[in-house]
């Protein structure tokens, strides 16, 4: 899978309560340069990230059920556009660049023709789903928007791992077991990797956006920061309507683009849509045959491996080296036996020659997870570590597996972007920083909160923490 389709899948994915949940620790300088290159707030890799997208995926107070749970569309007081520029700074962010392109757009649309019919879409049909299409300015809110707040990891998982959802997901794994019997056997992929991407992307189709997936994409294809981007998901867009997979009624989904029971963009449908129950349309919205496939089958393009888990938790030892805790770190899971890591709860590793990263997203005072490579498989539907790890963990409860063993920090409070700037200039004051506080906690800021604690005889774990901050306000 390409880097842009993890791009695709880091808009796509989290919903409001997503978007307001951010790690704390380990943000990865990566993201943080994406992080201009993603909606509103972000949760990403292990940090706070960038701003992702909210979609309809996580629950969260304000969610409107979608039209399949309610019967109908529930109508919501129309937000129009702020009017304001956007955060990012993006010349093609200003409030006058928006007005510009916003003038411009029945002409960048007509002008997309060329590259639908490149595509086999017919004439006829690009002009039946164009023909008044008008932009949703309000889309440009959300592209820049920057949380002030965010949440950590283990209210994320509160958030997205509820009994509920359990209930829901085991409900739905028995009522359909015959179709995720087929599929397991046809794609080889966890049936509750695939059902746990259900419940948390729209619990399981009782949640989604309402607005047209065509509109959102030509808006974005057409004004903004991310046009190029955008263009290829209006055209997939289009391609769905012509084929006739969905119907324009069915296609709708978050302001990013995203649709369906497990929210895929459209060329995600493009390269994984699957017609599992042979009516000859890809019906990602309303067939669980079809929703159930195309689900698994993004997961075997995107290098599942057939019989493995994804991860286990772990307990790591006092005096534990966390610079070891990096993605890019793999080693067998021997060798992290031998540097004192033990499976949580008394229980030992299936194979100990799989390869693995260690990650611990709560730092030295919570628990640590070996992720194997299907982890990484996770990480391509939402470039998040918190979601991966929602997913997985989420999965094992599916399963019938046990909550985690260990305890979070829960008393570690999650840092405002004026307090991760503080953090980021106080580090800097003292020698540990040599970055321009941005807010954003990268890799570097990691290094440097490492750097104090070693100088403070705590332990190392680079865990930007509100308790760091308070360490180093009183220095
Ligand atoms: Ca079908």
């Amino acid at each position: 899978m390409t880097s842009s389709a993890k791009v695709t899948n880091g808009w796509r994915v989290p919903a409001a309560a997503l978007a307001a949940v951010g790690f704390i620790a380990f943000a990865s300088d990566v993201a943080a340069q994406a992080a201009p290159t993603r909606g509103p707030l972000v949760l990403t890799r292990q940090g706070i990230a960038p701003p992702l997208p909210i979609t309809g995926s996580i629950p969260q107070p304000a969610a409107k059920p979608a039209a399949i749970q309610s019967g109908q569309p529930q109508t919501a007081p129309v937000k129009e556009w702020s009017g304001e520029d956007g955060a990012s700074g993006h010349p093609l962010m200003t409030a006058a660049a928006i007005r510009q392109a916003a003038a411009n757009f029945p002409y960048c649309v007509a002008n997309l023709w060329p590259d639908a019919a490149k595509r086999n879409i017919s004439r006829d049909s690009f002009e039946r789903y164009t023909a008044g299409l008008t932009p949703d300015l309000r889309i440009m809110d959300f592209v820049d928007a920057q949380p002030e707040f965010t949440k950590a990891v283990w209210d994320y998982l509160d958030i997205l791992v509820t009994d509920a959802r359990l209930a829901r997901g085991r409900e739905m794994l028995a009522t359909h077991r015959a179709t995720f019997d087929a599929v397991e056997k046809a794609y080889g992929v966890d049936r509750y990797i695939v059902a746990a991407i259900w419940g948390i992307e729209s619990n399981y189709s009782t949640q989604g956006g309402d607005r047209s997936v065509l509109r959102s994409t030509a808006t974005l294809a057409c004004i903004g920061r991310r046009q190029a981007y955008f263009k290829d998901e209006f055209l997939s867009a289009l391609e769905i309507l012509h084929r006739g997979d969905l119907s324009p009624g069915q296609l709708k989904g978050s302001w990013a683009g995203a649709f369906g029971a497990t929210q895929f963009m459209p060329t995600a449908f493009k390269r994984s849509a699957i017609d599992f129950d042979g009516d000859g349309r890809r019906d990602v919205v309303d067939s669980v045959a079809d929703i159930v496939a195309s689900t698994a089958n993004k997961f075997k393009k995107d290098g599942w491996r057939a019989g493995e888990t994804w991860g286990y938790e772990v307990e790591v030892p006092r005096g534990f080296n966390y610079a070891l805790a990096d993605r890019s770190k793999s080693m067998t899971i021997a060798q992290w036996e031998r540097l004192g890591i033990r499976r949580a709860g008394d229980k030992a590793f299936p194979r100990a020659g799989d390869k693995a990263f260690l990650l611990a997203p709560g730092g030295a005072e919570g628990p640590g997870f070996l992720m194997l490579p299907n982890f990484r498989a996770i990480m391509r539907y939402n470039p998040a570590e918190a979601y991966a790890l929602a997913i997985g963990h989420f999965a094992d409860r599916l399963r019938g597996g046990a909550p985690l063993v260990q305890n979070w920090p829960r008393e570690e409070r999650v840092l405002t972007r004026a307090e991760r700037l503080e953090l980021q200039q106080l580090l800097s004051q003292r020698g540990f920083y040599r970055g321009e506080p941005d807010g954003n906690l990268g890799t570097g800021t990691r290094d440097a909160v490492r750097s104090f604690q070693a100088s403070i005889g705590a332990p190392a774990d680079g865990f930007a923490s509100s308790g760091v901050l308070d360490r180093l306000r009183r220095r």
